[in-house]
């Protein structure tokens, strides 16, 4: 928990979210900036601050996260296709310092990104 970090508070209950899927390790909730029909963000209970940070030893957390967006993109319909995206340090576009999976979908998207 990092009290500066807008996920943690996220987590904690601080700041008000819309649930889509939560277990122990993860929460979704949907992106307040929906930039697609479906914008879902995927995000570790654990505090990280980005993919760089990550380690050998995160290799399963990364693969549930993985694994959870891909769940939840068949609860959502998303049979047409969708996108993850992991955007990471500054010029990746990363604005939020704690590690995030993009879930998008529900429309035709376009490559490649800006
Ligand atoms: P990124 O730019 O990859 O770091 O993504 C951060 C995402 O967090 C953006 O898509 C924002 O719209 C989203 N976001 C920021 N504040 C909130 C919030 N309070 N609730 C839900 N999503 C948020
Ligand atoms: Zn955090």
């Amino acid at each position: 928990m990092v009290m500066s970090c807008l996920f943690c508070r996220i987590l904690q209950g601080d700041i008000p979210s819309h649930a889509v899927y939560s277990d122990e390790r993860c929460y979704a909730f949907s992106d307040i900036h929906p930039q697609a029909p479906v914008h879902i963000l995927i995000i570790p209970r654990r505090h990280i601050d980005s993919l760089d940070q990550t380690t050998a030893e995160d290799t399963a957390l990364l693969g549930h996260l993985t694994a959870m967006a891909t769940q939840i993109a068949r609860e959502q319909k998303l049979a047409n296709g969708y996108r993850v995206v992991v955007n990471t340090g500054e010029d990746g576009g990363q604005t939020v310092s704690h590690l995030h999976l993009h879930l998008l979908g529900g429309r035709s998207l376009n490559w490649p990104p800006g």
